[in-house]
């Protein structure tokens, strides 16, 4: 199989995009991030739980730092989005929580401290923050960013 490669001596993208594992959300935030982000160029890198992934790094050596500085270093991007999601099986998933409210601030709350974490490396970076929420019949995926 031959795919048609678009990207001959580019070597810069605008952004990188962190998200968890989950294959349940990981195409949705791609269409997300397309469609409602603008960006076309960016790495994807994945990690179970994205903010907790970096919020657990020991050192900047580690792999979620890694996932992060490389794009930056070496790509170049601008802008560092951070996408968590509900019921999140890294975190215990939804069960672990009273409420959905009360799980939704809990995430939101991780993604601010992983931004802490990754402007004191990055202090130049456009950081975006973005929680995907299910719907109450849980038929759509919503995009919500966190300021
Ligand atoms: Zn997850």
């Amino acid at each position: 199989m031959k795919i048609p490669f678009k990207f001959k001596d580019v070597h810069n993208c605008e952004a990188v995009v962190l998200t968890c594992i989950d294959f349940r959300f990981w195409r949705e935030t791609l269409e997300f991030v397309e469609k409602e982000l603008n960006l076309s160029t960016f790495d994807f890198p994945s990690l179970p739980g994205s903010a907790k992934a970096v919020n657990e790094c020991a050192g900047d050596e580690e792999l979620a730092m890694q996932c992060i500085g490389v794009p930056c270093n070496l790509h170049h991007a601008k802008k560092i989005v951070i996408v968590n999601h509900e019921d999140c099986g890294a975190y215990g998933g939804s069960k672990k929580f009273e409420t959905r409210g009360e799980e939704q601030a809990f995430h939101e709350s991780e993604l601010k401290k992983a931004k802490e974490r990754i402007l004191k490396n990055f202090p130049d970076k456009e950081v975006i923050l973005i929680y995907a929420k299910l719907d109450e019949e849980k038929e759509n995926v919503e995009f919500l960013t966190v300021v």
